[in-house]
């Protein structure tokens, strides 16, 4: 690696040279445990050739924290839900962001075995799925604790804020005291999590 970005600690599960257009990418796919929490975080740096620095490089050098790639898991998951076909550009109109930048992040997701993605296909894997469902859990009964417990308008911006940040513990605590609602303020059903049986 030339250049090492945030973490230096955790468990590395992969690790990719994808030769790239600038150079090479340098792709390291790390596991992070925060008590209960698992977070996984996707790097990526290019090796860049000595002479030529392009502005188009800079594309490529980013970190992806895990809070952007759950963001892009439920927004697949709901595409699914609402019985609609994953595309490059439905997932791009959702999270208001560009098509190049969705076709990077699913390169990153297939790599990283969340996703499966090939020509223009989008598949979740069990583990991305099950990610995107607890993170549409998260958000509805954030939902419901907002209009119906504290009587407040629905943020989604704070929920959004919030949603990454949540043990299992601390929602079933929360579906719970909400007595396991089925239905969050827009009509949408919540999935169920080990204390909803
Ligand atoms: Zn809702
Ligand atoms: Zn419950």
């Amino acid at each position: 690696m030339q250049k090492v970005t945030s973490s230096t600690y955790g468990k590395t599960l992969a690790r990719r040279d994808i030769p790239g257009k600038n150079g090479v990418i340098h792709m390291q796919i790390r596991l992070i445990q925060f008590g209960e929490n698992r977070i996984l975080t996707v790097e990526s740096v290019v090796a860049r050739k000595k002479q030529q620095v392009t502005k188009d490089e800079e594309l490529y050098v980013d970190t992806a924290e895990s809070e952007h790639i759950e963001m892009y898991l439920k927004a697949i998951w709901y595409i699914r839900e609402r019985g609609e076909e994953v595309k490059v550009s439905s997932i791009a109109k959702l999270l208001n962001v560009t098509q190049p930048s969705v076709v990077q992040m699913l390169r990153k997701l297939n790599i990283s075995q969340f996703v499966r993605y090939s020509k223009g296909s989008v598949e979740m894997t069990t583990e991305g799925e099950h990610i995107g469902k607890k993170m549409m859990r998260n958000t509805r009964l954030l939902e419901v604790l907002m209009k119906d417990a504290l009587k407040i308008e629905v943020d989604e911006e704070m929920i959004c804020g919030i949603e990454h940040h949540m043990k299992d513990m601390f929602t079933d605590a929360l579906c719970t005291l909400l007595k396991h609602p089925r239905k969050c303020p827009h009509g949408h059903e919540i999935p169920r999590g080990k204390c909803c049986s």
